[in-house]
C-alpha cells in the first residue's frame, strides 16, 4: 500500500520535476510544435493609456545602453532597424509590470542558420529577454528559438511567420520581488502572446538571461529601461508600446 501511494505521488511529481532537467540550450530538448498564426497583420493602434515609445518617427525615448548617447540605430519608413555594431538600445526611462506590444521583422532573404538568422532580444528592465529570431523553419535549441525566455523557457509552440513579415510580441511582465535584504521574495513573471497565440502563460522567470549557463537574480530597482539587443543582424522594429501596471 505505502509502495503504491509512493509510486503515484511520483508520478504526479514527475512532470514538473522534469522541467527544469534540460541543460541549458541542450538540442535534445523537445523542440515546440509548429503553429501557423495566419497572415500578417497591420500594426496595432497604442490604446488610450499607452505610452508610445516608438511610433516609426523618431528614437527620441531611447539611448544607447552602452554610452547613453544617442540610438543609432536607422529609422525609416516607420520603422527602426538595427545598426550592427552600434550595440542594445534601451528607453530613457525606466518600467516595472508592464503590459508590453512590440511588432518585429527579421531579414528577409533568410542567411544563416540556427542563432545566426534575424537574431535579437527584447530585454524587460534590461535583463530578462524575450528572443527574438527567425524560428521560420530554422532549427535551434528550444530555449533560444523565438520567443523563448532565452536559455530558460522555449515558447509553448513556434508560432513564427516567414523572415520579412511583421510579427508582434504581447508581453505581460511582473518584475521580481527583493526583500530588503536583497533576497529573491518573488521572481519575474511573464505571460507572452507570439503573433496572437499563447506560448507563456505566467511562467516564472529564473534569473537575469545568461548564456550557456544557468540564470540567477540578482537584486535591482524597481523600474529599468526596457532594451532591444543588437546581435549584428538587420532586425526591424516598430509600433512599440507599453501599459504600466498596476503593482
Ligand atoms: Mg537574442
Amino acid at each position: 500500500m505505502t509502495r503504491i501511494l509512493v509510486l503515484s505521488l511520483l508520478a504526479l511529481l514527475a512532470p514538473s520535476c522534469l522541467v527544469g532537467q534540460w541543460p541549458v540550450h541542450s538540442m535534445d530538448r523537445p523542440r515546440p510544435r509548429v503553429v501557423d498564426p495566419g497572415p500578417e497583420r497591420p500594426a496595432v493602434p497604442a490604446p488610450s493609456d499607452a505610452i508610445v515609445l516608438f511610433d516609426g518617427r523618431d528614437l527620441s525615448l531611447w539611448m544607447a545602453a552602452r554610452d547613453s548617447g544617442p540610438a543609432k540605430w536607422a529609422v525609416r519608413d516607420g520603422y527602426v532597424e538595427v545598426a550592427a555594431g552600434t550595440g542594445a538600445i534601451r528607453t530613457r526611462r525606466g518600467f516595472g509590470d508592464v503590459q508590453l506590444h512590440i511588432e518585429w521583422a527579421t531579414p528577409a532573404p533568410p542567411a544563416g542558420e540556427g542563432q545566426e538568422r534575424g537574431n535579437s532580444g527584447v530585454f524587460l528592465m534590461g535583463m530578462y529577454e524575450i528572443q527574438v529570431l527567425d524560428s521560420y523553419q530554422n532549427v535551434t535549441y528550444a530555449d533560444g528559438q523565438a520567443a523563448a525566455i532565452f536559455g530558460q523557457t522555449p515558447p509553448l509552440v513556434n508560432a513564427s511567420r516567414p523572415a520579412g513579415q511583421w510579427q508582434a510580441f504581447d508581453v505581460v511582465f511582473r518584475r521580481p520581488r527583493f526583500a530588503p535584504d536583497g533576497s529573491l521574495r518573488q521572481p519575474a513573471r511573464v505571460t507572452v502572446f507570439h503573433n496572437g497565440v499563447l506560448v507563456h502563460d505566467d511562467v516564472a522567470i529564473t534569473g537575469r538571461t545568461a548564456f550557456g549557463r544557468s540564470a540567477r537574480y540578482e537584486p535591482h530597482a524597481d523600474r529599468l529601461p526596457l532594451s532591444l539587443q543588437d546581435h549584428d543582424y538587420p532586425v526591424r522594429y516598430r509600433n512599440i508600446w507599453v501599459r504600466e501596471l498596476p503593482e
